[in-house]
């Protein structure tokens, strides 16, 4: 594994961090979602992406993490950097949504519990509310903190505007905001415009979610939709109708260059998330093991040449 530092902080993250949105609740095969937490572990990936509503059911993921983290790997934890996070719905009712301090404050505590943590490495206001003052949401991540919660706090889906604010507001507390998780892969490069000059002039580093546009930028589609795939799974978040034959065309253009630089397509969109230093981390979600041991070895081969970097950009305007 090869680690960066997050934005200015002392923290190291893995270039490839697992998440568990998918996968890894009560409707997966456990038994699998152990073989890749530990897999994932044992190859060097020290950084696991979890949230309250991960699942199904939501807290599902959680629970299970826990349990394979005491029956596996409790002795670990120093190594482990593990985040949570809360914004999306988790409960019924005005406190179980949004970024308010009641929903943080009371949504960390649940998190813990279900996962047996005595605290998070990093824990995320996962969305921007406009209900919610932005102050009122940075000190509640600030009294996790100080509490001993969490160790360093992070935003996710914010807009660059609002980032801005965020972070000034918490450096002003002296509690950086460490890093922010947003969705980046070579068809999502709007980070690349809006949040990325933000997180560099604050010093925080960037983690990029769905790096593979959730499996379309792997080989997967390239001859219609696999019965086992998260298009096909209606649980999945990826709809059967975002799966254009527009985006497979491109898939198709850029899995003959990835053939060319000897890895795969998934490993081939990896290296190239990572291509730019501003990103720290990338994490993928994976189904299996087989999965995994493909997106690592994304790392045999991160440089691209000028002519590369040209012709993919060329296909995905195209
Ligand atoms: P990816 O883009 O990596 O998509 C993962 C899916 O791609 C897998 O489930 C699998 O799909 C397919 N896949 C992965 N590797 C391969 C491979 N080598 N060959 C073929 N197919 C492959 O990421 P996710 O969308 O899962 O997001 C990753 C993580 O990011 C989440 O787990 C979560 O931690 C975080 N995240 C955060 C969000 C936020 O709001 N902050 C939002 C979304 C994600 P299949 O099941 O079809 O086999």
């Amino acid at each position: 594994m090869k680690y960066a530092f997050c934005g200015k902080s002392g923290l190291q993250l893995p270039l490839i961090s697992l998440g568990l949105w998918h996968n890894f609740g009560s409707a997966s095969d456990k038994r699998e979602a152990r073989n890749m937490i530990v897999h994932a572990f044992e190859q060097g990936v020290t950084h696991f992406d979890i949230a309250n509503n991960y699942g199904p059911p939501p807290g599902s993921a959680e629970s299970n993490f826990g349990e394979i983290l005491k029956s596996e790997l409790a002795a670990h934890r120093d190594e482990m950097i593990i985040s949570s996070k809360a914004g999306y719905l988790m409960w019924d009712g005005p406190y179980g949504n949004g970024s308010s301090r009641k929903y943080l404050m009371a949504s960390i505590n649940q998190s813990l519990k279900r996962t047996g943590l005595d605290y998070f490495d990093i824990f995320y206001s996962h969305r921007y509310d406009s209900a919610t003052p932005v102050e009122e949401t940075m000190q509640a991540l600030v009294d996790i903190v100080r509490q001993g919660k969490a160790l360093y706090v992070g935003l996710s889906n914010y807009p660059a505007d609002k980032s801005r604010e965020a972070m000034v507001y918490l450096q002003e507390q002296h509690v950086p905001c460490l890093i922010y998780q947003g969705k980046y892969s070579m068809f999502n490069r709007q980070p690349e415009q809006e949040i990325l000059p933000v997180t560099d002039e604050f010093g925080s580093g960037f983690i990029a979610f769905s790096p593979l546009a959730q499996g379309v930028l792997t080989d997967k589609y390239l001859n219609g939709i696999p019965e086992q795939s998260r298009a096909a799974d209606p649980a999945g978040f990826l709809r059967k109708e975002q799966v254009t034959d527009a985006l497979v065309g491109k898939v198709r253009r850029l899995n003959e260059l990835a053939r060319k630089r000897g890895q795969s397509m998934a490993e081939m969109a990896i290296a190239w998330s990572l291509r730019d230093s501003r990103v720290t981390s990338v994490i993928v979600g994976t189904r299996n093991v087989k999965q995994l041991q493909d997106n690592l070895q994304s790392l045999n081969h991160l440089h691209f040449t000028t002519d590369e970097l040209e012709l993919i950009d060329s296909i995905l305007d195209g």
